[in-house]
């Protein structure tokens, strides 16, 4: 998990066509070897993504995109067991129904306590947001990643944490109210109490 940049271009169906930038590591955190860039093209995103509910979340900021052919900025977080990095996703619209996505390395920034390794499993007790990294655990609600240190889990389901749903809907739907860009990412990023 190194990447600075990753770009690809989707189809109107949402396949890739086109990748650039640090692919192949960035497939490695998100979908495992498979997924290494000379074996995603014309392979539709959404098989590359952890998670039905992170899936959604994606298709409905990209349809908003096609739809008013206006961009939407996200930020949000992709952690290593040792650095907290922050990452900013930006949708593109092009010509006839392709979009082009830009993943860009913000910040990163070296966690107090060194997390376990995790890794993705749909049965997992321990649900994990794919956005901001915060960690629901039984009976202990949400947590900031940072703050569970070891004590993360090592299997967790990819979901949306409260928050991160809340600003997804507010950015979708500010942008289809007003078909002008928007930002997600105005308030930060974080879970709330559920
Ligand atoms: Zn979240």
């Amino acid at each position: 998990m190194k990447f600075q940049q990753v770009y690809y271009v989707l189809d109107p169906e949402s396949r890739i066509l086109w990748v650039g930038g640090d692919w192949d590591d960035f497939a490695l955190s998100n979908g495992g070897a498979g997924a290494c860039s000379n074996r995603v093209l014309s392979t539709p995103l959404f098989q590359h993504v952890a998670g039905e509910t992170t899936r959604r979340a994606l298709a409905r900021m990209i349809a908003a995109v096609r739809d008013l052919g206006q961009p939407l900025r996200l930020d949000y977080r992709c952690d290593s067991p040792t650095l907290s990095r922050r990452f900013q996703l930006t949708i593109q619209p092009m010509k006839d129904g392709r979009v082009l996505l830009v993943h860009d390395l913000r910040d990163a920034r070296a966690f107090g306590a060194r997390l376990p390794r995790w890794h993705s499993d749909a049965s997992a007790a321990a649900q994990k947001c794919s956005f901001c990294g915060a960690v629901h655990l039984p009976r202990r609600g949400w947590n900031f990643a940072e703050d569970l240190g070891e004590y993360h889990p090592r299997a967790v389901e990819y979901v949306l944490c409260p928050g991160c749903t809340a600003q997804i809907d507010d950015a979708v739907t500010r942008l289809r109210k007003d078909g002008a860009p928007r930002s997600a990412a105005t308030g930060g990023f974080g879970p709330v109490a559920d």
